[in-house]
């Protein structure tokens, strides 16, 4: 979708993307001064393959405002989140073992658990209207005896839902009785608008030593071409990941760590104001999409996506995938059917505000316009 949404618009058609989730703001000034400050002071070498020290030391610093008692020996900065997503399950899985992964959920997870040779098993999110959270009496049942892993992603991409307390105890309840390492993607923890501090699982009592934390500064930074990322993780397994980054990458570039140092320790106006802007945004687009018959949207308390129920859109026998096609081959608006992020995504358009309000009204009409052409 994203492909063809590209090759229409280098036609010169007016595509609206609601497809792509990155910002569409550029990297805050401050921090890409940094970057460059650090490539004129001559930071183009290799560097230590699990980070610079200020770095790391600034990450384990951001861990302990979420209430995790992470050190600076325990994190290792990658090339982005996503590798290290890949690294921690490469260290914890043996062929053979079952990685649990969220329905709907990020594609990347099944993928980097197939790479590390496990088996993956979706756990299926409780639908209620529009919205999804955590079923915990689901994720209990998917567990078996080879279930090494689980992945969490909160924020959550596609649903934007956000776990709470006592979804955070049930899960630490259940990784402890099944002795289970848990994998926590808090990629969007930048992106919450529920006001409530911050908190990650790994807080939790015990389970900072069975949780790998997994961040980076791609959505809450703007910095997605930067690639940097990190895992915060026990001791015991820095060595293993440490020595993947090092046999792949050898070190994330060493003056995009002195931007990303920048970015946790600099002033953190921009990084607000962006998030004010995307809740602006979501606001614009829930309201919109409200008004189009067929159609049923919650706002999300973080991320960046509306993950609407279009099923009111849809012809006979159409799926969501046709939709979606449909919708950019002849409205021009692009956004990627819910089925992407598994069966429970049927029905459902995960819609990306990472665009102009005005764009997002745009993309509202062309929607509508879309819906009563079918009906
Ligand atoms: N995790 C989730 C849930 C994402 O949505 C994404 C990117 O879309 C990533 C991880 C990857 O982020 P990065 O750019 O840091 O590799």
């Amino acid at each position: 979708m994203v492909a063809e949404a590209r090759r229409r618009a280098a036609e010169g058609h007016d595509v609206v993307r609601l497809d792509i989730g990155e910002p569409d703001l550029p990297t805050p000034a401050h921090i890409v001064e940094a970057g460059v400050a650090a490539l004129r002071a001559g930071a183009t070498r290799y560097v230590a393959p699990a980070g610079i020290p200020p770095l790391r030391a600034a990450i384990a610093d951001v861990q302990r405002t979420r209430g995790v008692a992470a050190t600076a020996e325990q994190v290792v900065v990658t090339s982005g989140a996503k590798p290290m997503l890949l690294y921690a399950l490469l260290a914890l899985v043996q062929r053979g073992d079952e990685v649990l992964v969220p329905d709907p959920g990020y594609p990347g997870y099944a993928a980097a658990a197939r790479i590390a040779g496990a088996r993956v098993r979706h756990y299926p999110l409780a639908r209620d209207g529009a919205q999804f959270r955590l079923d915990v009496d689901a994720l209990r049942a998917a567990v078996r005896e080879r279930t090494r892993v689980l992945v969490l992603n909160t924020p959550q991409n596609p649903t934007g839902c956000v776990l709470d307390d006592h979804e955070r105890l049930a899960i630490a309840e259940l990784a402890e009785e099944r002795d289970l390492w848990v994998v926590s993607d808090e990629i969007y923890d930048g992106l919450r608008y529920d006001d409530r501090a911050a908190s990650s699982v790994a807080a939790l009592p015990g389970m900072a030593a069975r949780t790998v934390v997994v961040d980076g500064f791609s959505k809450t930074y703007a910095m997605t071409g930067w690639r940097l990322g990190y895992g915060v993780m026990p001791s015991s397994l820095v060595p293993a990941v440490t020595a993947l980054v090092n046999e792949s990458t050898t070190c994330a570039p060493a003056f995009v760590q002195h931007a990303g140092l920048a970015a946790l320790t600099g002033p953190q106006d921009d990084a607000i104001a962006m998030r004010e802007l995307f809740r602006a945004r979501r606001d614009a687009l829930v309201a919109g999409l409200r008004g189009v018959a067929g159609v049923r949207a919650e706002a999300p308390d973080g991320a960046f996506y509306v993950f609407a129920d279009v099923a009111g859109l849809l012809r006979a026998g159409e799926t969501c995938v046709a939709l979606a096609d449909r919708l950019l081959r002849e409205h021009d608006v692009a956004c990627i059917p819910g089925a992407a992020y598994g069966r429970r995504g049927e029905g459902m358009l995960r819609l990306a505000f990472t665009t102009s309000e005005e764009r997002i009204r745009e993309a509202v009409t062309r929607i509508r316009a879309g819906g009563q052409e079918g009906t």
